[in-house]
């Protein structure tokens, strides 16, 4: 399997090459040059089987042979081994024909742990094989981080630096990335908003200079390998619901497009989605932009889904990618008219390729709130303000196919929203629950380049 740049100039790579490197060298993302379909009668098949064994068929044909099919059953159960639910990726019915995934049983309590866990395992595998060692650096609106750091901390072949906006993630959220002991692992609060933080890492890996001098690697949700883990919960969930005998729809909170695109590959792949549904809060530019055509960055608003908090979606240059007819050119230049003007026009025949695939609402702050507290009184069951988003969004769109809605973060990762919303305080899973006696360990910077390749040097030359 061979991986090309979204942008076309950049060298092509394998998997492991391109999981490595995380951007492309051209600015751009890499995908797959083909993605493989799988036979409907494969897809039947997958019913009734073990979250890793659907995993383990549903992820081989990406990985071109370079993970050995014993060494990649091992590293798939070692990565769901520390999930607090035996089915992984559990589904609850919470009306009708409408149902949640319950992506929040890993060890960070958010979806993010399904990948990061994977990857983790694998780089450190494609590591050790070539004696190399990498920097990964990350940028995090909360959850990312936190997965990061709970995958690689300890891992000898690399060291983790996160940021995240400082003040602007929940206390469990950075109490998950400050909290770990292993010196390989730097939680650093940014005096910006996620873009800066965003931005700054984009910086460092434009710097090809530096980039090589200290091995960067990113784990964002632009690594390839991220997104191609998370396809495996789609198939899961649409397979439990009768796929591929029937179609199902999914409902996804959104912020850097990463979870919801990886349901697009799985539609590529042969799964029948009905429909893919990007829910956004009050920071809605993808939105407006698949409603009106126009992608136009506005000031982040912050919210009480913060890992939605987002203006530029890292992952939308993918669907982009695949909108245009795989039209590296063109995206190159919406690429460039995005960072000088902060806005661009799709295209009218990519604008309507996009919502052949994509529908989208937004809920807004006071619709988040009013979706927790109806949906407890519903059901009992108690949602995160980005599964809430989600649920509302959900509940506009829905059809005749049943519709799978991602519950994306544990409630107790948020509490005060919820509780808010509620009168109910979630609590942490017994596992966790000594977090807030932990001492905490962050170096809060300046959004400034030279301050933050100055503290990467230091810290990777101890
Ligand atoms: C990361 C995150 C999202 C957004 O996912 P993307 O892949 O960035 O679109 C939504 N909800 C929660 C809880 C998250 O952590």
């Amino acid at each position: 399997m061979r991986y090309v740049s979204t942008r076309g100039q950049a060298p092509v790579l394998g998997f492991e090459e391109a999981m490595l490197a995380g951007l492309a060298r051209d600015g751009g993302l890499y995908v797959p040059e083909r993605v493989p379909v799988l036979a409907r009668e494969t897809i039947a098949a997958l019913a009734g089987l073990p979250y890793e064994e659907v995993a383990l068929r549903v992820l081989s044909p990406f990985l071109g042979g370079e993970f050995d099919r014993a060494a990649l059953a091992g590293d798939l159960a070692a990565a769901h081994a520390g999930f607090g639910h035996p089915a992984r990726a559990p589904l609850v019915q919470i009306g009708p024909g409408h149902f949640l995934l319950e992506l929040f049983h890993g060890p960070t309590l958010a979806f993010k742990d399904f990948a990061m866990q994977v990857i983790g395992r694998l780089m450190n595998r494609a590591l050790a094989r070539a004696g190399r060692r990498v920097t990964i650096v990350g940028a995090t609106s909360g959850d990312t981080g936190s997965a990061a750091i709970e995958a690689f901390r300890g891992l000898p072949a690399a060291d983790v630096f996160i940021l995240f906006p400082e003040g602007r993630v929940s206390e469990v959220q950075r109490r998950q990335m400050t909290t770990p002991v292993e010196a390989n692992v730097h939680a650093i609060a940014l005096r910006g908003d996620f873009d800066a933080c965003q931005a700054r890492v984009k910086d460092l890996f434009n710097d090809l200079a530096f980039r090589d001098e200290v091995g960067l690697a990113a784990v964002n949700s632009i690594n390839w390998a991220r997104v191609l883990v998370q396809t495996v919960y789609y198939f899961a969930a649409a397979v439990a619901l009768g796929a591929p005998h029937r179609a199902v729809s999914f409902t996804v909170p959104t912020g850097n497009f990463g979870d919801i695109y990886a349901g697009a590959v799985a539609r590529a792949m042969g799964l029948p989605v009905a429909r893919l549904v990007v829910a956004t809060n009050q920071n809605d530019i993808l939105h407006r932009c698949l409603t009106g055509g126009v992608y136009a960055t506005e000031p982040v608003r912050p919210s009480i889904s913060p890992s939605m908090d987002i203006q530029v979606s890292s992952n939308f240059e993918r669907a982009l990618h695949d909108a245009t007819g795989r039209d590296a050119a063109a995206v190159a230049a919406m690429m460039a008219a995005l960072k000088a003007t902060g806005r661009f026009k799709v295209p009218e025949p990519a604008l309507a390729a996009l919502r052949s695939v994509y529908a989208s609402g937004r809920a807004s702050e006071a619709e988040t709130s009013a979706t927790i507290a109806a949906t407890h009184a519903a059901t009992g069951e108690l949602l995160c303000p980005h599964s809430a988003v989600g649920v509302k969004v959900a509940g506009e769109a829905q059809g005749s196919e049943p519709m799978v809605t991602l519950a994306t973060a544990h409630p107790a990762k948020f509490p005060d929203a919820v509780a808010a919303a509620t009168g109910v305080r979630p609590a942490l899973p017994p596992r966790m629950a000594d977090l807030f006696e932990r001492p905490e360990r962050v170096s809060v910077l300046d959004d400034d380049l030279g301050a933050l390749k100055a503290l990467i040097r230091g810290r990777i030359a101890r």
